[in-house]
């Protein structure tokens, strides 16, 4: 089945905790369609001298639109409100209209990152309270069934991509050498082979059905 001729959006906007996750989670999707209109925006690291000029050459590579926050991201991970976190994302997305809007899962990809759920769940409100707004809206779907393995992409998810080995292997080069993550972090060793999204269409009630979907 050629997954990716059903992929029917053109303008799509995807909005990630930190510069890394959209290549990580998405980056397979992201080269597959490359005839789509793409933003990408990262709500931490905008300040980071080192991440942020990394995070504009991947966008560049993309040929995707975007930009970066500075939404605190130091060891501690101290709570940031959903408030502070909503007005970031309407701040940063250049309009709110997108057939397709693609963000963390809000119960997360791995155990665990608190950012990663806050960007998923104010991502989750704004699209239900429709102050942003697409046809559907999909988390990325993956588990490390509590660090036992690296995140892999779940296999029963609404929609799994398997990966051809030279897209993945774009993606990697993008982690290693544009990002620079060495080949033996976390990051260059999760660089999933598959890709995984929870999907929801308009007016679905994202609670409920995220928990059946996780039983
Ligand atoms: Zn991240």
């Amino acid at each position: 089945m050629n997954l990716n001729k059903e992929f029917d959006f053109k303008e799509i906007a995807v909005i990630v905790a930190h510069p890394d996750d959209e290549t990580l989670w998405v980056g397979g999707m992201i080269l597959m369609n490359p005839e789509c209109k793409w933003t990408i925006i990262s709500l931490c690291r905008g300040n980071d001298t080192d991440r942020s000029p990394k995070f504009l050459k991947v966008l560049k590579f993309y040929g995707a639109n975007g930009t970066m926050g500075n939404l605190d991201d130091s060891p501690e991970q101290n709570p940031i409100s959903k408030k502070k976190i909503e007005k970031l994302i309407l701040f940063l997305l250049p309009k709110i209209n997108y057939d397709l809007i693609i963000t963390h899962s809000p119960a997360g990809e791995y155990t665990r990152h608190k950012r990663h759920e806050e960007t998923g769940k104010a991502v989750s409100f704004l699209w239900e309270q429709k102050k942003i707004k697409s046809r559907q809206l999909w988390f990325f779907a993956y588990e490390d069934d509590s660090k036992s393995y690296y995140p892999q992409a779940i296999k029963n998810a609404d929609r799994v991509i398997e990966l051809p080995e030279n897209i993945w292997l774009k993606k990697y080069n993008i982690i290693t050498k544009t990002y620079r993550f060495l080949t033996n972090s976390f990051e260059a060793l999760t660089t999933p082979k598959n890709e995984a999204f929870w999907c929801f269409r308009q007016g679905e009630k994202i609670k409920a059905m995220l928990k059946e979907s996780q039983k």
